[in-house]
């Protein structure tokens, strides 16, 4: 059986969270660290903490997938905006040692016309400095539509911030739209994807997927995400991903536009999904 969740208000604290996820059949989940569009943590309840991990670890739940603030922006121009993006991350890493063994997934950066090289260069310095505290937490980037200056659009970009920081605590987190908006095609070929994928980056880096439909075309780099099904993925797609053999074991996250019984709806598909 797979892992499948979907993104939760962490707004009532972390176990809260586990019965959500439990009361629409999630066995994980991500919620953001911080408000998403902003930078403000919430108070620490490290009772709170223990009990969600006593509830993950009887629920047969699998790795949890937290998300950085879309906000925090590690190759920013400003530099005492990087510097604050780059506290964020650290200050976000020590929080995740409160729910150990689990995944911590961000946006690697826009370099704002920095050009690639000198924005890939910030994001290894940030995850260097954050990552020297041995916290129990593996670092996921994101794969992203390559929208803008986002860097992370190419997995040779990954890699080079794999690279860079040479971490075990590192990973990559695949998200199903945007590598399809990247010019990915996970629909025509998935398995040339996944080759592709293990030829740049490795598929052991491989860790978590988020499953969102794209209300964009193939390579529109726009990073639109819609519900599974309805856009330019189709059912099939995500039928392919949760069975195949390399994708069936990791976490795989929804973030499409649903309330709950739309998140409900779309687990309970992806589960009838699995053969
Ligand atoms: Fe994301
Ligand atoms: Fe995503
Ligand atoms: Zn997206």
């Amino acid at each position: 059986m797979g892992y499948f969740g979907c993104h939760l208000s962490a707004g009532k604290g972390y176990a809260a969270m586990v019965e959500t996820a439990a009361s629409i059949d999630a066995n994980t989940f991500a919620f953001f660290t911080r408000n998403p569009r902003g930078s403000r943590a919430k108070q620490e309840d490290p009772a709170d903490a223990a009990r969600a991990a006593a509830m993950l670890k009887g629920g047969g739940f699998g790795p949890l997938v937290a998300h950085g603030a879309y906000t925090m922006n590690l190759c920013t121009a400003d530099p005492e905006a990087r510097n604050f993006a780059a506290q964020v991350l650290a200050d976000d890493l020590r929080r995740m040692a409160a729910l150990p063994g689990n995944f911590y997934n961000f946006h690697p950066g826009s370099h704002v016309g920095q050009g690639v090289e000198a924005g890939i260069d910030y994001i290894v310095a940030a995850l260097k400095n954050a990552l020297a505290p041995d916290y129990p937490v593996t670092v996921l980037l994101e794969t992203m539509a390559g929208k803008g200056s986002e860097i992370g659009g190419r997995f040779e970009e990954l890699k080079a911030i794999l690279d860079g920081v040479g971490s075990e605590r590192l990973g990559v987190c695949l998200d199903t739209c945007h590598v399809y908006d990247g010019g990915y095609d996970i629909v025509g070929d998935l398995d040339g994807v996944l080759a592709e994928f293990d030829r740049v980056i490795g598929l052991s880096r491989l860790k978590a997927l988020h499953l969102n439909d794209s209300k964009n075309p193939f390579a529109s780099h726009k990073d639109r995400h819609e519900c599974l099904g309805k856009g330019s993925l189709g059912e099939d797609a995500f039928r392919g991903i949760v069975n195949h053999p390399l994708l069936r074991d990791k976490p795989m996250i929804l973030e499409t536009p649903n309330e709950l019984p739309g998140y409900a709806r779309e687990i309970s598909l992806l589960r009838s999904f699995e053969s």
